[in-house]
């Protein structure tokens, strides 16, 4: 269906000398007076935010929302944009010139306006990984970028001091990626506890980080093995072969590890209760966890095949519905697509299945959807689940909020009924798991750094580049490039 326009002048470029670069009015916010708003903009700043009575005077662009909800623009805090497969790099949109271009759309599109993307898995070097990875980006991308580091070797965290200088405050290690499943997956490579224990205690040092992949190798490798030697062909299946007990297992570890060294630790997509528990065991308050929605909104019941192979799986329908529960009970800190890249011609068999699923464009529609249209959340805690939450533990205070001095990163939501079609979601991935569920909100328009980015299914401002946010954090260091 085709979304109704709220009243809106276009962004001409012909600003008048002293006026704003946007004014969105009649905007519905999460206050506690249930006035509408009106908000002022100047050099991607929100600088005005007054009754809607007030005249904000003229402006670049303007939007009427008309009483719909105005909310800050989704951080997402996992996404794999250019984590290509090299044998795709021919189709359009998944190429190194484009993934970055054609992706950011999509989740522009999806009122994401900034993700934290991981640099692309491979180069032995971190640094030439990152370095590559931000080129990439600050020539295309639309939306905000903020690059998390990788290690997968020593060497990796021997280059953490240099990362940190070039502007890298986060750090991934993966635990269950060996042998045969680490060649498949292209060399990721997982730390052992002792390397992980040097780790945290470099990242700390150093002022970042850490992130966590939790699912235990050993556990992994045994249950993998059972489950191929028994014909390996569903979803079911799948989840066997990395039951919860895995995540448990490792997130315990990964949390006590960071603990004793003192270095802040986010488990990143958790997909079982076994994670909270270990948090509220371990009981380290530098511990956050992070979820994506698959894993409330898909299940092994879902009727899909290899396309919905992810790493840690789908799990059954009741444990699906647990994690809703625990979601709303405030037991997870904020929310990643875990979005990757791969078309479905990389999905088709089992075994060989790429692991990864799109979905940085129907991470805050689909959010929204489940839990305040149809579980009751309210839109302040949804907020802090897809943005504030992240911009405060991420160092993006600016982000995550409508106030005056805040990044005018923004989101006008539309309401109703909307059928999720791939072939609508301005991604290069050509399926979608979520294909023919309903949406009730999605957006209407999407404001990055002041810029009106998207509106009504197109892209008025094409030529718009996000923000490259590692450079906040790049040091003065002498001989940095
Ligand atoms: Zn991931």
């Amino acid at each position: 269906m085709t979304p109704t326009s709220p009243g809106s002048t276009p962004d001409t470029g012909a600003a008048g000398q002293d006026g704003l670069q946007l004014v969105i009015r009649n905007a519905r916010i999460a206050t506690d007076d249930h006035d509408l708003h009106n908000i002022g903009v100047r050099d991607g700043i929100i600088v005005a935010l007054t009754s809607r009575t007030e005249d904000l005077g003229p402006a670049r662009a303007t939007i009427d929302a008309e009483g719909r909800w105005v909310i800050p623009g989704a951080i997402d805090t996992h996404s794999h944009i250019n984590q290509r497969a090299p044998e795709y790099n021919h189709v359009p949109g998944l190429g190194p010139d484009d993934n970055f271009a054609v992706e950011t759309r999509g989740a522009l599109a999806g009122g994401c306006t900034t993700a934290l993307n991981y640099v692309q898995f491979g180069p032995p070097s971190l640094l030439d990984s990152y370095r590559s990875s931000l080129a990439a980006a600050t020539g295309q991308s639309m939306m905000n970028v903020l690059f998390h580091g990788c290690l997968m070797t020593m060497d990796q965290v021997a280059e953490i001091p240099q990362a940190v200088a070039e502007g890298i405050t986060t750090f991934k290690m993966f635990m269950p990626y060996r042998g045969e499943e680490a060649r498949i997956l292209g060399g990721i490579g997982s730390l052992n506890h002792a390397q992980m224990r040097t780790a945290f205690s470099e990242i700390v040092a150093h002022g970042a980080q850490a992130l966590v992949h939790a699912e235990d190798g050993d556990i992994v490798d045994s249950c993998m093995h059972h489950e191929i030697s028994a014909g390996l062909d569903s979803l079911a299946g799948w989840e066997r072969s990395r039951p919860t007990i895995a995540e448990g297992d490792a997130a315990w570890t990964a949390m006590y590890l960071a603990e004793e060294a003192g270095c802040p630790v986010s488990i990143v997509h958790v997909s079982s209760l076994e994670a909270i528990r270990a948090r509220r065991a371990v009981g380290y308050p530098g511990a956050g966890l992070e979820s994506c929605v698959h894993y409330m909104l898909l299940n092994t019941s879902s009727d899909i095949g290899p396309e919905g192979k992810v790493a840690p799986p789908l799990r059954d329908p009741e444990l699906a519905e647990a994690i809703t529960e625990a979601v709303l009970a405030g037991e997870i800190d904020f929310f990643g697509s875990d979005h990757n890249v791969w078309p479905i011609a990389a999905k088709k068999e089992w075994e060989s299945a790429r692991p990864g699923l799109p979905g940085i464009g129907l991470m805050l529609p689909l959010l929204l959807t489940h839990l305040v249209h149809e579980r009751g959340m309210s839109m302040e805690r949804a907020i802090e689940l897809t943005s504030r939450n992240a911009a405060l533990r991420f160092g993006l205070p600016g982000k995550g909020l409508v106030a005056v001095g805040a990044d005018a990163d923004l989101v006008v939501l539309e309401e109703g009924r909307r059928e999720i079609r791939a072939d609508e979601l301005h991604s290069a991935v050509d399926y979608s798991p979520y294909q023919g569920m309903t949406l009730r909100t999605w957006p209407l328009a999407t404001v990055c750094g002041g810029t009106v980015v998207y509106q009504d299914g197109a892209f008025p401002n094409p030529d718009s580049r996000g923000e490259m946010l590692n450079n906040r954090f790049r040091s003065a260091v002498p001989g940095v490039v």
